[in-house]
This record gives C-alpha cells, sequence and structure tokens, in this order.
C-alpha cells in the first residue's frame, strides 16, 4: 500500500495528465506525451521477451535523442538498472564502465558504430547488444519494438530500489558508480520542482548530455506538461535558434558553456525578457562571469551546487537571491534545499562555527545508497551517516554557503595551503580571461607550486605577467602562480567542465597526484 514513489509514477503520471502535449521537440519531430508512453510500453515488452529481471542493468551510449529517454523511462518502469556511458570517454573507459557496472544490455546509436565493434569481444558479459540507428551486429531497437501493442504502463519496485548506475565524471580518479534509488531521483525530481521557480509554460532546453545533471530536468518538465528540446551537443548556433524557434525558456549549462555563450559576441540574438531560467552547475563558476551574465540575461540566473552522489541539488542560489544579494556574496552557491541536512565538518567530524572552511557533508532521501562493489570506498564517503562530499566550504552569517573548492585540489605549496578557485577567481577579474585552470605541479623545493592555465577571449592580449601581477595584488604571494601558460582552449570533460586531470597528467606523469 505504501510502497513509497518511483520514478517511473512520476513519469507515467505526466504522460497520463497530458497525452496531447508535446513532450519532446526539435527541429525534425514533435513526440507527444502519448506517443512517449506507447514507446515506453514497447521497450519495456522487449525487455521482458529478453529475460531480463528487476536489478538487471542496461548500459546506453548514445548523443542527446528522445529515445535515450524512452530506454531510461522503459528501465525505470521495470526496475532494471539504468547506465548511461560519457559519449566522449575514451574505449578504454566505455570496456571499464560496462564491465564494471555488469551490463546485460548495451544500446548504442549510430555514431558509436566504431565503438560498440571495439567493445564487443571485450565485454563478455552482455547479452544483448541494441542500437538506435543500423549498427552492424546489433538488434535495431526500433525493429525490435515494432511489433508490440502498447499496454498500461504500470510501474514495478519500491523507492528503495537501486535503478541507476550513475558513473562520476570522474573529474578526479577512475569512475564509480553511484547507486542511486528510486527515493534519491524521486527526491531530486521534487527538489527541482519545488525550488527552481519554474515557468508557466515550460520549455526546457536540454544543451548538456541527457544521461547527467542536464537530464535529471527532464522529468521535473514532464511533471508540468512541459517540452523538451535536446540538442546533440553543445553549440552556440544551436543554443540559440532553440530559444528563438521553440521558445526554449529555460536551460542548464555548465560554467564553461554560461561562459562560451557571453563570449560568442551574439547574446544580442536572443530577446533575454522572454526567457526565465539559466541554471549553471556542475563546476566552480567566477563571480566576474556571474555579474556579466546578469547584466547581459537579466535577473534568469540560477545556480546549483550537487554532485553525482546526491544528484546535483545541494545548495541552491535562486533567481531573486541573484538580484537581491549584495556583490561579494554572488559568489555563494547559496542555501541548502528543502529536505536536506548540510553540515560543514572538520577533519575529526565536528562542525565548524560560521566564516571556518569544513567538509561539505549532507544528509536526506538525496544521498546514494553506496557505491557499486566498492564497500570501502562507500564506508569512507557515508562516514558517521553523513555523506562527505569532498567539497570544501564556509557559510557566512547570513547562512550562505562558499564552495572554497574540493579537498582533492587543495595545493599545498611550502606547507601554505592554496585553492585554486580562489586564483582562478581572481585571475578571472581581468575582463580579457575567457576561463583558468589552476594546479599544483610538483616541485623539489616547495613540494607542489601553483601554476595557472589560462584562456583568453578571442582578440584579447594579456601576459603572464600582469596575470601574475594580478593575483599578487589581489591574493599575496603564496597564491600566486609561478608559471602561467596561455592556451588557446582549455582541455574539457564529457560534460564540459574543465579538465583538471588532463592538465595535471602532463606535469605528474607517473605520480598518483595526476589520477587521485
Ligand atoms: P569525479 O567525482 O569522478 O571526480 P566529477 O567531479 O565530474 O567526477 P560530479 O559528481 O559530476 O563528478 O561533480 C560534482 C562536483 O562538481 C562537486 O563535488 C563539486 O566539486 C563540483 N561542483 C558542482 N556544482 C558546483 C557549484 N555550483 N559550485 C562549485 N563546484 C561545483
Amino acid at each position: 500500500l505504501h510502497r513509497g514513489a518511483t520514478v517511473a509514477d512520476l513519469i507515467v503520471s505526466a504522460i497520463a495528465r497530458f497525452p496531447e502535449r508535446p513532450a519532446f521537440a526539435n527541429d525534425e519531430a514533435t513526440v507527444s506525451y502519448r506517443e512517449l508512453g506507447h514507446m515506453i510500453s514497447r521497450i519495456a515488452q522487449h525487455f521482458d521477451d529478453l529475460g531480463l529481471r528487476p536489478g538487471d542493468t542496461v548500459a546506453q551510449l548514445g548523443v542527446n535523442r528522445f529515445e535515450v529517454f524512452a530506454v531510461i523511462a522503459a528501465i525505470y518502469l521495470r526496475g532494471l538498472r539504468s547506465v548511461t556511458l560519457h559519449a566522449t570517454g575514451s574505449e578504454a573507459d566505455h570496456e571499464y564502465v560496462l564491465n564494471d557496472s555488469t551490463a546485460d544490455v548495451f544500446i548504442v546509436d549510430e555514431y558509436h558504430r566504431a565503438r560498440a565493434e571495439a567493445l564487443k569481444p571485450r565485454c563478455p558479459r552482455v547479452r544483448a547488444w541494441l542500437s538506435i540507428g543500423k549498427v552492424p551486429g546489433h538488434v535495431e531497437l526500433a525493429s525490435a519494438i515494432r511489433d508490440y501493442t502498447p499496454q498500461p504502463l504500470v510501474p514495478t519496485g519500491d523507492s528503495e530500489q537501486v535503478i541507476r548506475l550513475a558513473y562520476t565524471g570522474g573529474t578526479t580518479g577512475r569512475p564509480k558508480g553511484v547507486m542511486l534509488s528510486s527515493r534519491a531521483l524521486v527526491t531530486n525530481a521534487l527538489l527541482d520542482l519545488s525550488t527552481k521557480d519554474w515557468p508557466t509554460d515550460v520549455r526546457y532546453l536540454c544543451v548538456a548530455p541527457i544521461s547527467h545533471g542536464a537530464g535529471s530536468l527532464v522529468i521535473p518538465t514532464l511533471m508540468q506538461g512541459g517540452c523538451v528540446t535536446l540538442l546533440r551537443g553543445f553549440s552556440i548556433d544551436g543554443v540559440i535558434a532553440a530559444i528563438n524557434t521553440h521558445g526554449c525558456n529555460v536551460t542548464w549549462m555548465v560554467p564553461t558553456m554560461l561562459y562560451g555563450l557571453l563570449d560568442s559576441g551574439r547574446t544580442g540574438e536572443v530577446d533575454w525578457s522572454r526567457f526565465h531560467s539559466l541554471i549553471y552547475s556542475g563546476a566552480p563558476a567566477s563571480p566576474t562571469r556571474i555579474r556579466q551574465a546578469l547584466a547581459t540575461f537579466g535577473p534568469v540566473l540560477i545556480q546549483s551546487y550537487g554532485q553525482t552522489e546526491a544528484p546535483n541539488d545541494i545548495l541552491i542560489l535562486g533567481r531573486r537571491e541573484h538580484a537581491e544579494l549584495a556583490d561579494a556574496q554572488l559568489s555563494s552557491a547559496g542555501r541548502p534545499y528543502p529536505q536536506l541536512r548540510v553540515c560543514l565538518l572538520d577533519e575529526h567530524g565536528v562542525e565548524v562555527p560560521d566564516g571556518q572552511r569544513g567538509e561539505v557533508c549532507v544528509r536526506g532521501p538525496l544521498v546514494m545508497s553506496g557505491y557499486f562493489n566498492r564497500p570501502e570506498e562507500t564506508a569512507a564517503a557515508l562516514a558517521g551517516d553523513w555523506l562527505h562530499t569532498g567539497d570544501v566550504a564556509y557559510k557566512d552569517a547570513d547562512g550562505l554557503y562558499y564552495i572554497v573548492d574540493r579537498k582533492k585540489d587543495l595545493i599545498i605549496s611550502g606547507g601554505f595551503n592554496v585553492y585554486p578557485k580562489e586564483v582562478e577567481d581572481a585571475i578571472c577579474v581581468n575582463p580579457a580571461v575567457a576561463a583558468a585552470a589552476v594546479i599544483g605541479i610538483p616541485d623539489a623545493k616547495w613540494g607542489e607550486l601553483v601554476m595557472a592555465y589560462v584562456q583568453l577571449k578571442e582578440g584579447c592580449v594579456l601576459s603572464e605577467e600582469q596575470i601574475t601581477a594580478e593575483v599578487r595584488l589581489a591574493k599575496g604571494a603564496v597564491a600566486t602562480p609561478k608559471r602561467v601558460e596561455l592556451v588557446s582552449a582549455l582541455p574539457l570533460t564529457a560534460l564540459g567542465k574543465i579538465d583538471k586531470k588532463a592538465l595535471r597528467a602532463r606535469h605528474w606523469a607517473s605520480d598518483a597526484r595526476a589520477v587521485n
């Protein structure tokens, strides 16, 4: 009677409430909620015929398209487990995740043909190879499901069942399979729904892979009868066209995408007064750039801080707060989402007073069930019944939290602690800077040295010496980069975050620091 809502319940009720409305729309096609429901039913029946049972795992590798979401929804309906591979991952990454997750089925799209061929002999546990589009050696999903008659959608399972293994971005090491239950994902959807100040007619533009942070907003959109426009990949053209053609009024970006849009010289092509929310999340953002974004887009910004282990929703800085806060507070990641307890703990597990730095720890229904098959890492992450995020923050007297950086990114130079984000923020104050990444590099005398990679805006000029002089003035000698390298582009992860692991690997080739 009281099994607790599952994610499938949320999707099924949206389909029942808004059958005729468009659920997904792009330049090529529009799919109604009814059509989406039919497709989910057909896929679920095919999963039954493949002999899949609750707890079995279906992995997908594909670009953003509505079929990928329909597969995920069918997985949730049957209480299976969904794994989505990062499209830009290497062959070794994909092999690792398919085997680590013990995937039973692998669905790939036509853009990843060669990858599928290479993986087949190396993933012996996979027993069904399906495809969206034509891929040799795979059964095309569309033809496999064509003959099923759509059935009423009846979710199975309960809220504690793990229905998703979300592999971490691997920014700090080997990806881990974060076990997410329906409880966590329902909480995620309800928190998004209750805090993100949605427009009446939601048209969500999904510019990042639906398999990750950006995808978590698809379900709250559908719960409101809204429409999702999926971009296959982030591009300025794509964003501008989707807003102007499909009337998209909500989107989610990592800061690097937001900076790209700001620097494109094309923001004038959109009437931002008709746009509602631009949610930025996934990595630290520079306050200078946020002020610039507010001046360009108006009061549409929402910042969310979270991580795969507590899917995306730990702290939020809302639209109103962006407009009302004092300038200095704009570097805040906001306040805890409702339903969560957030505290900052020192290394002994004791809460630190306001103004002091501690690790962000979280309790609440959003938190993961653990890492798949990694009992030691699970015990460490959930020690004392708190999720230890690995991020350092402080809280001000108004209850606003400020993310300082990741614990693992801390640079210890000659015994002094330097948090890269503080140096990056100081560098980004200069209007010629597009983005900056600061890392520690090995040094025989100081242990580590502060090094900055800086990407300038197109056509801008700034010398290494100017950069170091500005940081010295703002942050003092210890935080001043001892080396600065100007680059035409910073390396990015699959989600578009700055890939510090790749930058560190250039200096720590044979050292654990590179992968830690
Ligand atoms: P891995 O966990 O494998 O290293 P990843 O870092 O890409 O990979 P995610 O769970 O996607 O994994 O990233 C979450 C992290 O991103 C957070 O722990 C935090 O360090 C950073 N982050 C996310 N949102 C924000 C934000 N609004 N401000 C500052 N940092 C953020």
